[in-house]
Protein backbone atom coordinates (compact mmCIF):
# COMPACT_ATOMS: atom_id res chain seq x y z
CA UNK A 1 0.00 0.00 0.00
CA UNK A 2 1.60 3.74 -0.85
CA UNK A 3 2.59 5.80 2.14
CA UNK A 4 -0.42 8.26 1.28
CA UNK A 5 -3.15 5.26 1.65
CA UNK A 6 -1.91 3.98 4.62
CA UNK A 7 -1.34 7.53 6.52
CA UNK A 8 -4.96 8.30 5.32
CA UNK A 9 -6.09 5.11 7.18
CA UNK A 10 -4.47 5.88 10.46
CA UNK A 11 -6.09 9.44 10.27
CA UNK A 12 -9.39 7.48 9.85
CA UNK A 13 -8.90 5.23 12.84
CA UNK A 14 -7.82 8.34 15.31
CA UNK A 15 -3.76 7.98 14.67
CA UNK A 16 -1.43 10.90 14.35
CA UNK A 17 0.10 11.46 11.23
CA UNK A 18 2.92 14.11 10.43
CA UNK A 19 2.66 15.65 6.78
CA UNK A 20 4.58 18.08 5.04
CA UNK A 21 2.59 21.71 3.80
CA UNK A 22 4.28 24.49 2.01
CA UNK A 23 4.65 25.99 5.36
CA UNK A 24 5.80 23.65 8.51
CA UNK A 25 5.41 20.43 9.16
CA UNK A 26 2.08 19.79 10.46
CA UNK A 27 1.08 16.89 13.16
CA UNK A 28 -2.23 15.84 11.56
CA UNK A 29 -5.14 14.26 12.88
CA UNK A 30 -9.07 13.63 12.28
CA UNK A 31 -10.19 16.93 12.72
CA UNK A 32 -14.19 15.69 13.11
CA UNK A 33 -13.03 12.94 16.40
CA UNK A 34 -12.38 14.89 19.27
CA UNK A 35 -10.79 11.19 20.98
CA UNK A 36 -8.45 11.94 18.24
CA UNK A 37 -7.56 15.56 18.56
CA UNK A 38 -6.78 14.93 21.94
CA UNK A 39 -3.53 12.91 21.53
CA UNK A 40 -2.58 16.06 19.09
CA UNK A 41 -2.27 18.07 22.01
CA UNK A 42 -0.76 15.57 24.40
CA UNK A 43 1.68 14.55 22.05
CA UNK A 44 3.07 18.37 21.66
CA UNK A 45 2.51 19.21 25.41
CA UNK A 46 0.02 21.94 23.95
CA UNK A 47 -1.93 23.73 26.44
CA UNK A 48 -5.95 23.00 25.90
CA UNK A 49 -6.21 26.89 25.41
CA UNK A 50 -4.53 26.92 21.98
CA UNK A 51 -6.83 26.52 19.24
CA UNK A 52 -5.91 24.43 15.69
CA UNK A 53 -6.11 25.38 12.22
CA UNK A 54 -7.90 22.66 10.42
CA UNK A 55 -6.63 21.87 6.61
CA UNK A 56 -8.99 21.40 3.92
CA UNK A 57 -8.95 19.65 0.10
CA UNK A 58 -11.07 22.47 -1.18
CA UNK A 59 -13.04 25.57 -0.88
CA UNK A 60 -15.90 23.41 -1.18
CA UNK A 61 -14.88 21.51 2.33
CA UNK A 62 -14.15 24.83 4.38
CA UNK A 63 -17.32 25.93 3.37
CA UNK A 64 -19.00 23.22 4.78
CA UNK A 65 -17.36 23.57 8.02
CA UNK A 66 -18.23 26.94 8.60
CA UNK A 67 -21.31 28.55 9.86
CA UNK A 68 -20.95 31.52 7.90
CA UNK A 69 -18.90 32.27 5.00
CA UNK A 70 -18.62 36.04 4.69
CA UNK A 71 -17.52 37.83 1.75
CA UNK A 72 -13.99 38.42 2.64
CA UNK A 73 -13.38 34.81 2.89
CA UNK A 74 -14.87 34.33 -0.47
CA UNK A 75 -12.33 37.07 -1.42
CA UNK A 76 -9.18 36.23 0.11
CA UNK A 77 -9.31 32.43 -0.50
CA UNK A 78 -9.66 32.95 -4.20
CA UNK A 79 -6.64 35.00 -4.28
CA UNK A 80 -4.63 32.61 -1.65
CA UNK A 81 -5.95 29.26 -1.97
CA UNK A 82 -4.18 26.82 -1.94
CA UNK A 83 -2.23 28.42 -0.20
CA UNK A 84 -0.35 30.12 3.26
CA UNK A 85 -3.48 31.75 4.43
CA UNK A 86 -5.84 30.28 7.17
CA UNK A 87 -9.01 32.08 7.85
CA UNK A 88 -10.77 32.42 10.93
CA UNK A 89 -14.34 31.64 10.40
CA UNK A 90 -17.87 30.45 12.96
CA UNK A 91 -17.57 27.19 13.04
CA UNK A 92 -20.06 24.36 12.52
CA UNK A 93 -20.97 22.34 15.42
CA UNK A 94 -19.67 19.07 13.73
CA UNK A 95 -15.70 20.38 14.71
CA UNK A 96 -15.51 19.80 17.96
CA UNK A 97 -14.67 22.64 20.86
CA UNK A 98 -11.84 20.85 21.77
CA UNK A 99 -10.02 21.73 18.02
CA UNK A 100 -10.86 25.21 18.92
CA UNK A 101 -9.99 25.74 22.40
CA UNK A 102 -13.66 26.57 23.12
CA UNK A 103 -13.91 29.14 20.80
CA UNK A 104 -17.13 29.55 18.38
CA UNK A 105 -14.45 29.96 15.61
CA UNK A 106 -12.41 27.88 13.43
CA UNK A 107 -9.39 28.13 11.65
CA UNK A 108 -9.47 26.64 7.63
CA UNK A 109 -6.52 26.56 5.26
CA UNK A 110 -5.93 24.70 2.04
CA UNK A 111 -2.83 24.05 1.68
CA UNK A 112 -0.79 23.59 -1.74
CA UNK A 113 1.62 21.21 -1.28
CA UNK A 114 0.45 17.91 -3.08
CA UNK A 115 0.69 15.50 -0.28
CA UNK A 116 -1.00 17.63 2.09
CA UNK A 117 -3.94 17.66 -0.47
CA UNK A 118 -3.95 13.80 -0.97
CA UNK A 119 -3.83 12.97 2.65
CA UNK A 120 -7.10 15.02 2.63
CA UNK A 121 -8.82 13.89 0.28
CA UNK A 122 -7.72 10.11 0.66
CA UNK A 123 -8.50 10.50 4.41
CA UNK A 124 -12.80 12.14 3.09
CA UNK A 125 -12.06 14.22 6.46
CA UNK A 126 -10.47 17.58 7.26
CA UNK A 127 -7.36 16.98 9.43
CA UNK A 128 -6.52 19.37 12.17
CA UNK A 129 -2.66 20.22 12.62
CA UNK A 130 -0.48 22.20 14.19
CA UNK A 131 3.19 22.49 13.88
CA UNK A 132 4.87 19.01 14.53
CA UNK A 133 6.86 19.64 17.26
CA UNK A 134 7.20 19.34 21.06
CA UNK A 135 5.16 23.01 22.15
CA UNK A 136 7.25 26.68 22.03
CA UNK A 137 10.33 24.63 20.28
CA UNK A 138 10.72 26.03 16.84
CA UNK A 139 8.86 24.40 13.92
CA UNK A 140 9.49 22.01 11.90
CA UNK A 141 10.44 22.01 8.17
CA UNK A 142 11.96 18.65 7.39
CA UNK A 143 10.80 15.68 8.06
CA UNK A 144 14.21 15.13 10.18
CA UNK A 145 12.89 18.03 12.91
CA UNK A 146 9.93 15.88 13.05
CA UNK A 147 11.39 13.02 13.97
CA UNK A 148 13.59 14.57 16.92
CA UNK A 149 11.13 16.30 18.37
CA UNK A 150 8.10 13.58 18.15
CA UNK A 151 9.36 10.64 16.80
CA UNK A 152 7.86 7.97 18.47
CA UNK A 153 4.52 9.90 19.28
CA UNK A 154 3.16 9.38 16.19
CA UNK A 155 2.32 6.84 13.87
CA UNK A 156 3.64 7.87 11.14
CA UNK A 157 5.68 10.47 9.09
CA UNK A 158 5.00 11.37 5.47
CA UNK A 159 8.43 12.92 4.07
CA UNK A 160 7.68 15.63 1.59
CA UNK A 161 10.83 17.39 1.05
CA UNK A 162 11.76 20.52 2.74
CA UNK A 163 8.98 22.82 3.23
CA UNK A 164 9.34 25.79 0.57
CA UNK A 165 7.51 28.66 2.53
CA UNK A 166 9.04 27.93 5.65
CA UNK A 167 7.34 29.68 8.55
CA UNK A 168 3.34 29.46 9.32
CA UNK A 169 1.02 30.64 7.78
CA UNK A 170 -0.71 34.10 8.18
CA UNK A 171 -4.13 34.17 9.70
CA UNK A 172 -7.43 36.57 9.18
CA UNK A 173 -9.87 36.24 11.14
CA UNK A 174 -13.45 37.30 9.17
CA UNK A 175 -15.88 36.42 11.84
CA UNK A 176 -16.43 39.92 12.76
CA UNK A 177 -17.59 42.83 11.16
CA UNK A 178 -13.77 43.53 10.19
CA UNK A 179 -10.95 41.53 8.91
CA UNK A 180 -8.43 41.48 11.67
CA UNK A 181 -4.71 40.35 11.10
CA UNK A 182 -4.17 37.63 13.99
CA UNK A 183 -0.48 36.75 13.07
CA UNK A 184 1.48 37.99 9.76
CA UNK A 185 3.04 35.20 7.82
CA UNK A 186 4.75 35.60 4.28
CA UNK A 187 1.77 37.13 2.35
CA UNK A 188 2.82 40.64 2.02
CA UNK A 189 1.07 42.93 4.48
CA UNK A 190 0.70 45.35 1.49
CA UNK A 191 -1.07 42.61 -0.46
CA UNK A 192 -4.21 42.19 1.76
CA UNK A 193 -4.43 46.25 3.20
CA UNK A 194 -5.94 47.47 -0.48
CA UNK A 195 -8.71 45.31 0.52
CA UNK A 196 -9.90 45.69 4.00
CA UNK A 197 -9.43 48.32 7.21
CA UNK A 198 -7.16 45.34 8.67
CA UNK A 199 -7.13 46.33 12.42
CA UNK A 200 -3.67 45.25 13.49
CA UNK A 201 -3.56 44.05 16.80
CA UNK A 202 -0.19 44.18 18.70
CA UNK A 203 2.07 41.56 20.57
CA UNK A 204 -0.10 43.11 23.64
CA UNK A 205 -3.26 42.34 21.68
CA UNK A 206 -2.31 38.60 20.04
CA UNK A 207 -4.60 35.95 18.65
CA UNK A 208 -5.37 33.03 21.42
CA UNK A 209 -2.77 30.43 21.98
CA UNK A 210 0.09 32.77 20.54
CA UNK A 211 2.25 32.56 23.27
CA UNK A 212 5.18 34.99 23.18
CA UNK A 213 7.51 33.03 23.68
CA UNK A 214 7.07 30.30 21.11
CA UNK A 215 9.62 28.81 18.20
CA UNK A 216 11.97 29.02 20.48
CA UNK A 217 15.44 27.48 20.34
CA UNK A 218 16.88 26.38 23.31
CA UNK A 219 20.12 28.12 23.31
CA UNK A 220 19.87 32.05 24.41
CA UNK A 221 19.19 34.41 21.13
CA UNK A 222 19.07 37.83 21.11
CA UNK A 223 18.28 39.93 17.98
CA UNK A 224 21.25 42.46 17.44
CA UNK A 225 24.57 42.93 17.28
CA UNK A 226 26.38 39.86 19.41
CA UNK A 227 27.50 39.97 22.86
CA UNK A 228 30.99 40.02 23.77
CA UNK A 229 31.29 37.29 26.16
CA UNK A 230 31.18 33.62 25.25
CA UNK A 231 31.09 32.16 21.67
CA UNK A 232 28.19 32.23 19.35
CA UNK A 233 26.91 32.47 15.67
CA UNK A 234 25.56 35.66 14.14
CA UNK A 235 22.90 34.86 11.58
CA UNK A 236 22.93 38.22 9.09
CA UNK A 237 21.31 38.82 6.13
CA UNK A 238 22.86 42.37 5.70
CA UNK A 239 25.88 43.10 7.50
CA UNK A 240 27.93 40.86 9.40
CA UNK A 241 29.34 41.22 12.67
CA UNK A 242 32.44 39.61 15.22
CA UNK A 243 31.08 36.01 16.27
CA UNK A 244 32.45 32.63 16.15
CA UNK A 245 31.15 31.87 12.95
CA UNK A 246 28.27 33.72 10.24
CA UNK A 247 25.57 32.31 9.02
CA UNK A 248 24.27 34.32 6.17
CA UNK A 249 20.68 34.31 5.10
CA UNK A 250 19.10 35.36 1.95
CA UNK A 251 18.43 38.79 1.14
CA UNK A 252 14.73 38.29 -0.27
CA UNK A 253 11.90 37.85 2.63
CA UNK A 254 10.98 34.32 0.94
CA UNK A 255 14.42 32.88 0.33
CA UNK A 256 14.87 33.92 4.23
CA UNK A 257 11.37 32.67 5.77
CA UNK A 258 12.29 29.08 3.71
CA UNK A 259 15.58 28.95 5.30
CA UNK A 260 15.05 30.16 8.81
CA UNK A 261 13.61 27.43 10.56
CA UNK A 262 16.49 24.86 9.36
CA UNK A 263 18.78 27.06 10.30
CA UNK A 264 17.65 27.46 13.65
CA UNK A 265 17.78 23.74 13.99
CA UNK A 266 20.98 23.49 13.18
CA UNK A 267 22.67 26.12 15.40
CA UNK A 268 20.74 24.61 18.35
CA UNK A 269 22.01 21.61 18.02
CA UNK A 270 25.78 22.91 18.10
CA UNK A 271 26.14 23.66 22.06
CA UNK A 272 27.02 27.34 20.98
CA UNK A 273 26.50 30.41 24.60
CA UNK A 274 24.81 32.43 22.12
CA UNK A 275 22.85 32.90 19.12
CA UNK A 276 22.56 36.31 17.83
CA UNK A 277 20.58 37.60 14.96
CA UNK A 278 20.20 40.90 12.64
CA UNK A 279 17.30 42.42 12.76
CA UNK A 280 15.14 42.01 9.69
CA UNK A 281 13.88 45.23 7.28
CA UNK A 282 10.52 46.97 8.33
CA UNK A 283 8.96 46.37 5.50
CA UNK A 284 5.70 44.78 5.57
CA UNK A 285 7.06 41.50 3.12
CA UNK A 286 8.92 40.75 6.89
CA UNK A 287 6.40 41.13 8.94
CA UNK A 288 5.72 37.15 9.37
CA UNK A 289 9.82 36.91 9.64
CA UNK A 290 9.82 39.50 12.46
CA UNK A 291 7.18 38.27 14.41
CA UNK A 292 8.65 35.05 14.50
CA UNK A 293 12.30 36.03 15.48
CA UNK A 294 10.40 38.27 18.03
CA UNK A 295 9.34 35.17 19.50
CA UNK A 296 12.12 33.39 19.31
CA UNK A 297 14.45 35.79 21.25
CA UNK A 298 11.51 36.84 24.36
CA UNK A 299 12.83 35.42 27.26
CA UNK A 300 10.49 33.85 30.42
P1 LIG B 1 -0.32 26.86 14.70
O1 LIG B 1 0.36 27.10 16.01
O2 LIG B 1 0.52 27.14 13.50
O3 LIG B 1 -1.06 25.58 14.67
O4 LIG B 1 -1.42 27.97 14.56
C1 LIG B 1 -2.50 28.05 15.40
C2 LIG B 1 -2.76 29.50 15.56
O5 LIG B 1 -3.78 29.94 14.67
C3 LIG B 1 -3.31 29.76 16.94
O6 LIG B 1 -2.29 29.89 17.89
C4 LIG B 1 -4.09 31.04 16.71
O7 LIG B 1 -3.21 32.12 16.74
C5 LIG B 1 -4.62 30.86 15.30
N1 LIG B 1 -5.97 30.34 15.35
C6 LIG B 1 -6.39 29.10 15.06
N2 LIG B 1 -7.71 28.97 15.25
C7 LIG B 1 -8.15 30.15 15.68
C8 LIG B 1 -9.42 30.65 16.07
N3 LIG B 1 -10.52 29.91 16.07
N4 LIG B 1 -9.48 31.94 16.46
C9 LIG B 1 -8.39 32.71 16.46
N5 LIG B 1 -7.15 32.29 16.13
C10 LIG B 1 -7.03 31.03 15.74
MG1 LIG C 1 3.33 25.74 16.33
Amino acid sequence: MDDIRRAAQLIRSGQLVAFPTETVYGLGANALDANAVRRIYEAKGRPLTSPLIVHVSSPEMARGLAAAWPEAAERLTARWWPGPLTVVVRKQPVIPDLVTAGLPTVGLRMPSHPMALDLIREAGVPIAGPSANRFSEISPTTADHVRSSLGDRVAMILDGGPCTVGIESTVISVAGDRPVLLRPGTIPLSELEPWDEFVRQGPADPSPGLAVRHYSPRTPLRLGLPPFTGRGTYVYWNQPAPAAELVRMPHDPAGYAAALYDVLHQLDKQGWDWIAVEPVPPGGEWAGIRDRLQRAAASG
